[in-house]
Formats: C-alpha cells, sequence, structure tokens
C-alpha cells in the first residue's frame, strides 16, 4: 500500500457554488472554510495486476472480484490501481452537528467536491508515475452488477486500510467515515463511468448520461 501525500485543495468560491448549485457567496463561503479547516484528507492506493479473467470475474493478486463489466474494463489491461480516499471524521461530525438543512446539504456536496478533486489529483499521479494516457474508475456497489460486499477484496488488496487510513467498512460494507471513496482506477483508451450503465433517474451526481448503446454492450441490461 502506498500513501498519496500530494493533496492540495484550492477550491474557487464561483466555481464551488456553480457544483453545488447553490449561488449565495455569504453561504457557501463559511461552509468550505469550515470544511477546509475539520477535514483530514488521506488517499492510498497500490499497483496489482490482473491474474486471470472467466466471462464474469477477474482474478487480481489472489482475489476473485465477480463482474462482469470490471472484467470487461480490464480486457488486456497490464496493471490497475485500487485506491481509497477519505477526508476524516470530523466533516461528517460537523455536518451533523449543524441545525440548518440546508447547510447539512451544502457542506455534504463540498465533501463530495473535495473527494472529486482528490481522486483527480491521485488519477494524475497515477498517470505520470506509470506513463498512463486515461485512467477510469469502478468502485463495488456502484452497479448491480458489481456489488458492495465486494469491498472486502479490495479492502484485502490494500492490506491495512483501518490502520493506515482510519477507514474501516461497516457491517453493510460501508465505508466509515462516510465521507470516502474507493474503487479501482485502470487504464482505458475511452473513458468509462458506471452511470452511463445505471438507468437511475434525477440523481445529482450522475457523471455521465445513461447510454444504452454501452448498456447493450456491456450485457447488463438484465441486471437492471
Ligand atoms: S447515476 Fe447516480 S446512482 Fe447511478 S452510478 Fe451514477 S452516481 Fe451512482
Amino acid at each position: 500500500m502506498e500513501i498519496f501525500d500530494k493533496i492540495h485543495i484550492d477550491l474557487q468560491l464561483d466555481r464551488v457554488q456553480k457544483q453545488v448549485r447553490f449561488n449565495n457567496p455569504d453561504k457557501v463561503q463559511p461552509l468550505v472554510d469550515r470544511a477546509l479547516q475539520v477535514m483530514d484528507p488521506k488517499a492510498v492506493y497500490s499497483s496489482e495486476y490482473p491474474e486471470s479473467m472467466q466471462e464474469a470475474s477477474v482474478r487480481i493478486s489472489g482475489q476473485e472480484f465477480q463482474s462482469g463489466v470490471l472484467r470487461k474494463n480490464l480486457d488486456g489491461v497490464g496493471r490497475v490501481f485500487p485506491f481509497v480516499i477519505t477526508l476524516g471524521p470530523a466533516l461528517e461530525e460537523e455536518e451533523s452537528g449543524l441545525e440548518d438543512l440546508l447547510d447539512r446539504y451544502l457542506l455534504d456536496k463540498i465533501g463530495d467536491l473535495i473527494l472529486r478533486r482528490i481522486s483527480r489529483q491521485l488519477q494524475e499521479h497515477l498517470q505520470t508515475r506509470f506513463g498512463i494516457t486515461k485512467l477510469s474508475s469502478m468502485s463495488p456497489g456502484s452497479l448491480p452488477d458489481w456489488p458492495i460486499y465486494e469491498q472486502e477484496k479490495l479492502f484485502a488488496l490494500l492490506g491495512d486500510v483501518p490502520g493506515r487510513l482510519g477507514v474501516r467498512l461497516n457491517e453493510s460494507l460501508l465505508m466509515i467515515p462516510r465521507k470516502s471513496i474507493s474503487g479501482f482506477y485502470f487504464p482505458t483508451e475511452i473513458s468509462f463511468f458506471s452511470c452511463q450503465l445505471c438507468p437511475r433517474k434525477n440523481c445529482e451526481s450522475r457523471k455521465a448520461p445513461y447510454d444504452a448503446a454501452k448498456v447493450e454492450e456491456y450485457g447488463t441490461a438484465e441486471s437492471r
């Protein structure tokens, strides 16, 4: 497991307001300041190799991952990077202590935005370090094809995530602290987003439009 320690968070208010879809600097700026003050961002990753593949599973460093989509995405890929990123527990403690529901919502969205920034920085780091042009990512639990219980295998690849990062899995295999993300980065020629295969309507976190042709290509229509 390697620690990614090149995290730099520089949030411009106008861009934050656009991303959280709320244009009120007097409301948003204090929440941005608070988020930057209390968060404790950390990230870890490792470099692994797909060992073998079946029709809907892929074996990576001794762990058998059951996902046809992941298997297809790793077809011909030489290297894959499991990762976990967290903002630590203080941000969500701060959030739950807020009485104003709008403040809570905005702080939550600011946390998501910071996680995405760190994810992008980690991807850029991996691209430079390993000479990779483009990376995409997948997270356990993002699609029915790759259920949340596969999270344990991902953590097993990384080693002592609770000890090194302070992130553990609860009985539902969700990460604690909640403001954490995990998954694999993998080299790709064309950007892949799980959202392209996800039919959920009105999802505020959607990163790409639903793509029926992609669903057909990945053969996931029956898992919806
Ligand atoms: S559309 Fe929303 S629920 Fe579906 S994969 Fe994307 S972020 Fe997740």
